[in-house]
């Protein structure tokens, strides 16, 4: 079998154009869409994702607001920053771009930011709600795995899901969402015993664990579907998943590509959320 490669590209662009007919709407409605960026420190990688969501900002009509900070800034005028942002009526989404200089503690960064305003979904609020099943911002890159599934028509409904990787960001909440699209999800760590069998068992596999080409193509079930969402640069330099891309689509009968599977959508998903967040601040949702 050879699998049907999932284009997170064009279905990124679909969402945006999308979010620019929405942006539109509310503007005409008197709500301008508003979303903070805020960097601190010259992180090449934070500065490149930065630049990109400012460019996608750009491009759908919401407003961005960027907020450079040194290196040396300190965790109350950080807060401080935050808490500027969490009051502003134009500001309708705020971001601060991870990981942050050692002397700033990012819980408590991502804890000062007003729920309302989580629109990367990494407040614990956030999190708990998606935990007992109430509406929420939900974080930006298993979000955008969800959509993958759905507009492939992929119904998770009593598939075996297999999560590869437990972080806060992507792994649980991928997992949680999985479960409430009805799957059957089992969550694998660097701890978990016999991790090959447990991919082999899985009608669908979400890999995000950050080590280049680990999931070897021969763990992939016959037809099982498989979402990459690692990024990892090669000693060569190029851009790998977690997955040994072209041994796995041999197997698999759906796989995103890495470049232009996964990663696409997370911006996708950081857009529709600023969006949700402006309607509900007007009323409008
Ligand atoms: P983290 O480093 O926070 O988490 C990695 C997870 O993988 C941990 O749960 C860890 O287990 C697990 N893990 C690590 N090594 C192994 C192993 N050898 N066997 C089994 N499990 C292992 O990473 P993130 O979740 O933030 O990111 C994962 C990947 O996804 C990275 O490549 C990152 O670049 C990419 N990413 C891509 C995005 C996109 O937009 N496409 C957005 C966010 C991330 P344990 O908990 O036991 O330590």
């Amino acid at each position: 079998m050879t699998a049907k490669i999932i284009d997170g590209k064009a279905i990124a662009a679909k969402r945006r154009a999308a979010v620019a007919v929405r942006v539109a709407e509310l503007k005409a409605a008197g709500v301008a869409p508003g979303l903070a960026v805020v960097i601190v420190g010259a992180d090449p990688a934070s500065q490149v994702y930065v630049r990109n969501k400012h460019k996608a900002c750009e491009e759908t009509g919401i407003h961005s607001f960027s907020y450079e900070l040194p290196e040396t800034t300190t965790q109350d005028e950080l807060l401080a920053l935050v808490t500027e942002l969490n009051a502003r009526d134009d500001v309708h989404g705020v971001l601060v771009q991870f990981p942050l200089p050692a002397h700033i503690d990012e819980d408590a960064v991502i804890e000062a930011i007003d729920i309302g305003k989580d629109v990367d979904g990494f407040h614990p609020e956030s999190i708990g709600r998606l935990v007992v099943g109430k509406d929420t911002f939900v974080s930006c890159t298993p979000a955008g795995v969800m959509v993958l599934l759905e507009e492939s028509g992929i119904d998770l409904t009593g598939k075996d899901v297999l999560v590869l990787g437990r972080s806060n960001n992507v792994g649980k909440p991928a997992a949680l969402l999985a479960l409430a699209r009805n799957a059957t999800v089992t969550v694998c760590h660097s701890r978990t015993r016999d991790l090959a069998d447990h991919v082999r068992a899985a009608d669908v596999v979400i890999v995000a664990i950050g080590r280049p080409e680990m999931v070897k193509g021969d763990w992939i079930g016959e037809g099982a579907v498989v979402i990459d969402v690692g990024i990892n640069r090669t000693e060569d330099g190029r851009l790998v998943g977690d997955v040994e891309f072209e041994t796995a689509k041999e197997r698999a009968s759906a796989i995103t590509p890495v470049p232009g599977g996964v990663g696409p959508m997370t911006i996708a998903m950081l857009l529709e959320n600023t969006v949700k967040s402006a309607a509900r601040s007007a009323g409008v949702e």
